[in-house]
């Protein structure tokens, strides 16, 4: 089976987020079932310096306006047809924003000729000559690569089936109605069964509308979608297409995350050496700045954002310094929240400490060497560091919600006595609740043995890709079959 995924960030390449994880780390785990996939993303600066001996396996005069060439190269494991057009991507900045923060101008072009693009290679763009090559199914991941259905729908070719995957609904994609005249789209696509949404354009409106399956990164997040609280402005429309909605919690790359093996951490372990945590946990307070004393480390990986609860954990610092605890934070975001982490810090030098950066190898070392990640996500598609948190033994703290809910076992009694118990979770979501299980977390700290267990078991959970990688399987292949009838 030929899959084309297509996807504004994937790992190693450029990552902002999960996604990136996603789209790079499941192309690899779906050989094991068969399917071959092929990678549509953007040719961001970063991108492009990667990339080296590529073939152009197709050329725009004008995509939505700009030129634009489609190359195709190999990188580590991965397919890759990257959308090399320099009006649209060869800019300072992230792949959305600018480095002020600010989103680039013109992404509803960016990403609907993103989405042009991949409909246009969907649809037999690139089946002819020796090397022709033409995908059963097409697999889109959020609103940047969700108008690929649409564009297909209103294309004079046939469609082949297609699937979204919402990693985020907060992110949607939306636009003025100004921007549908220069879409390239027929002019019926802007009415309620296409692009338009609430008098606009929603980019994932349209995906979910006429993608043929839609998918969501965890059982329990697909079920939350379904409600106003976390639909937002999308529920009802995905009730309607409750029939077509599926829930598969991410997997995590476990070569590249594995602590008997991982480069980036000071000292490897298995679930059987854990005692040598010890020299990560140091090396982790060194780099932080923070003391050294027998109590717990936790830390934080994340986007300090309000979704991530971190207005929350600002507010209870005070009580992990009071409970013998250190905190050391990685991650950017809020203005507002990056300075409270930093006022936190301030106030308790050496047991509160905050890195304003995106850090990848240190994010391994964090996990190898603090006792606790702490997620108190407001919501939650499926988060990935507490996975990473499980793999390595870091026991993590986490809202009970969305994906969170799908992967960790709160540490109740009964789950303790089962030894069942992977963390410690609390709901609903608020900074007293929080401040509970930072107390009840630090409890089980003191119980050595217990935590041990919770270790142990938590190395022993199945994180990887592939059962969630066989589930899309399946889904691919009922998506063909549904072609066929
Ligand atoms: P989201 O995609 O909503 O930001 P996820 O938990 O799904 O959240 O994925 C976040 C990914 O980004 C994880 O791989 C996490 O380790 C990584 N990450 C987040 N912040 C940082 C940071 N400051 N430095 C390094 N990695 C980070």
């Amino acid at each position: 089976m030929q899959v084309l995924s297509v996807a504004s960030e994937v790992y190693p390449l450029i990552k902002t987020g999960g996604l990136a994880d996603v789209a790079g780390a499941l192309p690899l785990a779906l050989k094991g079932y068969g399917v071959s996939v092929k990678t549509l993303m953007p040719g961001y600066p970063a991108v492009m310096r990667m990339v080296e001996n590529a073939t152009v396996r197709m050329s725009f005069e004008s995509l939505l306006g700009a030129k634009a060439d489609v190359l195709e190269v190999e990188h580590q494991g991965l397919d890759l047809l990257i959308l090399d057009s320099p009006t649209f991507f060869d800019r300072p900045g992230g792949p959305y924003a600018d480095a002020t923060g600010k989103d680039h101008f013109d992404n509803w072009r960016r990403f609907a000729a993103l989405s042009k693009a991949g409909a246009i290679i969907a649809q037999g763009g690139m089946a002819q000559g020796e090397s022709g090559w033409q995908p059963d199914i097409v697999h889109v991941h959020d609103w940047q690569a969700a108008m690929v259905p649409a564009y297909m729908r209103y294309a004079a070719e046939p469609e082949i089936p297609t699937l979204v995957t919402i990693h985020n609904i907060a992110f949607q994609g939306q636009f003025g109605a100004d921007i549908f005249p220069y879409l390239e789209l027929p002019p019926h696509a802007f009415g309620i069964g296409g692009v338009e949404y609430f008098g606009g354009v929603g980019y994932l409106k349209a995906g979910l509308q006429t993608g043929w399956a839609i998918s969501t990164v965890s059982p329990s997040y697909a079920e939350e979608i379904l409600t106003p609280e976390f639909g937002m402005g999308l529920e009802g429309l995905l009730a309607y297409r409750a029939a077509d909605l599926h829930g598969i919690v991410n997997g995590i790359d476990t070569g590249i995350w594995n602590p008997a093996t991982d480069t980036a951490v000071k000292a490897n372990y298995t679930a059987a050496s854990l005692k040598t945590r010890a020299e990560n946990k140091r090396a982790v307070a060194e780099r932080f700045g923070l003391i050294e004393d027998d109590g717990p480390l936790f830390c934080v990986i994340s986007r300090l954002t309000w979704q991530k609860g971190m207005d929350l954990l600002a507010e209870a610092v005070g009580d992990l310094v009071e409970l013998g605890a250190r905190l050391a934070v990685l991650g950017s975001g809020d203005r507002a929240l990056e300075n409270a982490f930093h006022a936190a810090a301030a106030h308790h030098p050496g047991r509160i400490a905050v890195l304003p950066t995106y850090d990848e190898p240190l994010s391994h070392l964090m996990q190898a060497g603090s006792d606790a990640i702490i997620i108190p996500s407001r919501f939650e598609p499926c988060g990935l560091t507490q996975l990473y948190g499980l793999r390595y033994g870091c026991i993590p703290v986490v809202a009970r919600t969305g994906g969170l809910n799908d992967t960790v076992i709160d540490a109740s009694h009964a789950a303790l006595a089962a030894k069942t118990a992977t963390g410690v979770s609390f709901g609903p979501v608020t900074a007293g609740n929080l401040r509970r299980a930072l107390r009840r977390a630090v409890r089980l700290y003191r119980d050595p043995k217990v935590w041990t267990a919770m270790q142990k078991q938590g190395m022993k959970s199945d994180v990887s890709w592939e059962k969630s990688a066989g589930l899309y399987a399946e889904l691919y292949k009922n998506l063909l079959a549904r072609k066929g009838s």
